[in-house]
């Protein structure tokens, strides 16, 4: 009995541990939202082809004075349960806009830069306006703008979600499938969505070259995807292994650490300067 009752109240306090830590957590984005203490960061978007960069991900960066890096994967979901990401999602929208008028006045007009939205901005009665005001406020055109949503945020809703995402798709803003493969959307969805581009989720590149079956696998949504009308990105790329593999199946565009990082907006700014041939 002694020992069960140690085992409890462990759990209890371990149980604690985790509300007191989200509790700490909570306050500090808050005040992080608050003193711009957010930064986004780009990760390039390469041709398989030419090494050339076609387009940019916008990926949030929290570095804590006192608690270091923080993953976006960690304050998301707090952001999203807490509502704080009504006014971060709106920054974020904002400020990759913003950035990618920059890139467009140094005369890369044809860049896209990507946007990660999150559930509750997806359903957001706002999200229309502060997309029309971003496109506005930064001069550039929507075809500059992409946004990547996840299958999950749109089964939940599939008819409304389908109706957001024509809304945008009329006003000429890419819509990419993120994480594409790990989620539960049938394949009937995949036609009715009015998107235009699929990314495959890292964990089926991860094992390109070692994992038969992930490499069918990758190359059977590449075939669906062109088939579909549809673009296909891989993410994750990390070897060259993976580029010559993903190369020789005419996927579109290939993002991962094997050609960058995501790194900051004039590093960014700089590798738009060159091209990644030399990986290619
Ligand atoms: P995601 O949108 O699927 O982003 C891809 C993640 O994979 C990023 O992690 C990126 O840094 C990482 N990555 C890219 N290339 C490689 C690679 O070659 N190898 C490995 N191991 N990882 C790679 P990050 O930045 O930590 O973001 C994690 C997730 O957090 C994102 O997944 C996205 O769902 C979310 N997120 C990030 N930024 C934002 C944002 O601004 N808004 C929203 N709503 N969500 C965001
Ligand atoms: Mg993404
Ligand atoms: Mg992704
Ligand atoms: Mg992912």
């Amino acid at each position: 009995a002694k020992a069960l009752g140690e085992k409890v109240s462990y759990f209890h306090q371990d149980m604690n541990l985790a509300i007191e830590h989200k509790k700490q957590l909570t306050k500090a984005l808050n005040l992080a939202v608050a003193d711009n203490q957010l930064k986004l960061f780009y990760q390039p978007k390469v041709l398989p082809d030419t090494g050339d960069i076609v387009g940019f991900e916008a990926l949030i960066r929290w570095q804590h004075e006192e608690f270091g890096y923080i993953s976006p994967a960690e304050f998301i979901p707090l952001a999203e349960e807490t509502g704080l990401i009504e006014p971060l999602g709106e920054w974020i929208i904002l400020e990759a806009a913003r950035q990618a008028g920059e890139w467009v006045k140094l005369g890369y007009t044809e860049l896209k830069v990507a946007v990660n939205l999150s559930p509750k901005q997806f359903i957001s009665a706002r999200l229309a306006q502060v997309i029309s005001e971003s496109i506005e406020n930064s001069g550039i055109q929507p075809s500059n703008l992409e946004l990547e949503i996840t299958e999950s945020m749109l089964m939940e809703n599939v008819e409304s979600a389908i109706l957001v995402m024509e809304q945008f798709s009329r006003q000429g803003i890419n819509i990419s499938l993120d994480d594409f493969g790990t989620g539960y959307s049938s394949l009937s969805y995949l036609k009715r969505f009015p998107i235009h581009t699929l990314k495959i989720d890292r964990s089926f590149v991860a094992q390109l070259a070692s994992d038969n079956d992930d490499a069918k696998i990758v190359a059977t949504i590449i075939t669906m995807a062109h088939t579909l009308g549809l673009k296909v990105v891989a993410e994750g790329v990390e070897t060259k292994e993976q580029m010559l593999f993903l190369q020789g199946r005419r996927c579109d565009q290939l993002q991962g650490y094997y050609f960058s990082r995501p790194v900051s907006a004039l590093e960014a700014t700089e590798l738009l300067n060159r091209s990644f041939s030399n990986l290619i």
